[in-house]
């Protein structure tokens, strides 16, 4: 969950989703999706989705066909939607975003800011 601001993604919250996986794939739950999107327009919760994010433990960070799908589905909700890779057993992280006329590409590290 978060907001686009002053040319900046902001992302400030997370709703756990994913409940079917197995060892090399996960699912949001269409379902959980519709959900998250209803409570947004009755004022459940703030801000918007802008995007996913999942675990590839042990397999580095890359996003796969169907995750490229995925992103693609977030797309919809948000041209700004990205996509967040964690490598859990380096602590890594990769973030991808969608850019015009190229695809979805990884976000350089200098344009990631924790706070
Ligand atoms: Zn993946």
């Amino acid at each position: 969950m978060g907001a686009l601001d002053d040319q900046a993604l902001w992302v400030n919250d997370t709703i756990p989703g994913g409940n079917e996986t197995s060892e090399v794939s996960c699912v949001f739950p269409p379902q959980l999706l519709a959900q998250v999107a209803n409570d947004i327009v009755e004022g459940k919760i703030d801000g918007s989705i802008v995007g996913w994010y999942h675990s590839h433990p042990g397999h580095g960070l890359f996003l796969s066909q169907t995750d490229l799908d995925t992103h693609m589905g977030f797309h919809q909700f948000s041209p700004y939607a990205l996509s967040l890779v964690v490598e859990p057993s380096t602590g890594e992280f990769g973030i991808w975003i969608y850019e015009n006329g190229v695809g979805v590409v990884q976000l350089p590290v200098s344009y990631i800011h924790i706070i």
